[in-house]
């Protein structure tokens, strides 16, 4: 396996980081997955662009985008795999013990991993942690995700594979990895971004291609929807059938059903120019 690192294609065996680059040390570091089918990105237009956001929020340097999209390309050719997931890290780079950042800049990282199509229906639980929809890292797809590995190994615990948090006034946000959304009387709901979750690259489409409206939900939404689904870009639409002790039976239901035909529809193209 071939990854991207310091300007060039390395094994991934041999290829090296230093010990002291923030990314490992205070997790001063932002991604991004972008789905790879037939050994082309999905949407990377749309991931340079939130990787320049989390970049900015973090005051990271821009990340040059050409040198991205030719880590990409060079990445896919040397790993030919039908259905992949590309992982984009870009840190703070090497740096001294504590939390001032060093001289060195950034470290960016482009590596691959095979990936299989979701079931489509899954388990949730929710957590009793909440999403923080005012810090300094709302909305920023950073490296710190420990939070998030604590709450999905709870739901791996309960036999689920996402976990969902409210926010601090009690609102539904949006999973360890996903977006989530909500069918009520028929019509599609998914939290706003001042709920704190992350501007999902696979929520944007879905809403915008289903109608679904941005409404501030209570948590306890989920015992009364009449359907739930996920948005990432590893499980596309994906339908939930139990929020915690609660079955959703015939998930995927009609709602869901259509949102994940037309997404499956209109994902097949690429997007980027
Ligand atoms: N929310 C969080 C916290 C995530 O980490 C992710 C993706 O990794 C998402 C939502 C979904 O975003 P996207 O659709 O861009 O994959």
């Amino acid at each position: 396996m071939k990854i991207w690192l310091d300007g060039g294609l390395q094994d991934t065996e041999s290829a090296r980081v230093s010990v002291f680059d923030h990314g490992l040390t205070v997790g001063d570091g932002i991604f991004e997955t972008v789905k790879a089918v037939a050994g082309r990105p999905f949407a990377l237009t749309r991931h340079l662009d939130r990787l320049t956001r989390s970049a900015r929020g973090l005051g990271l340097p821009d990340p040059d985008h050409d040198e991205v999209r030719r880590a990409c390309a060079a990445v896919l050719d040397a790993n030919p795999v039908p259905l992949g997931r590309l992982r984009i890290t870009y840190t703070g780079g090497d740096g001294p013990l504590g939390s001032d950042r060093g001289e060195h800049g950034p470290t960016l990282v482009v590596a691959l991993g095979e990936t299989t199509r979701r079931p489509d229906s899954t388990a949730v639980i929710t957590v009793p942690w909440t999403r923080n929809e005012r810090g300094a890292l709302t909305g920023l797809k950073t490296t710190s995700y420990a939070e998030n590995v604590v709450a999905l190994a709870r739901a791996r615990e309960q036999g689920a594979s996402e976990a969902l948090f409210g926010n601090t006034v009690g609102q539904l946000c949006e999973g360890t990895g996903s977006n989530v959304f909500v069918v009520l009387d028929g019509e599609i709901h998914t939290p706003p971004l001042a709920s704190g979750c992350l501007a999902g690259i696979t929520r944007a489409l879905a809403a915008e291609w289903t109608g679904a409206k941005e409404t501030d939900l209570p948590l306890d939404v989920l015992e009364r929807a009449d359907e739930v689904f996920l948005t990432s870009t590893l499980r596309d639409v994906q339908a939930v059938h139990r929020v915690d002790g609660r079955e959703l039976p015939g998930a995927p239901g009609p709602v869901t059903a259509k949102a994940m035909r037309i997404f499956e529809e209109r994902s097949g193209h690429d997007l980027d120019p």
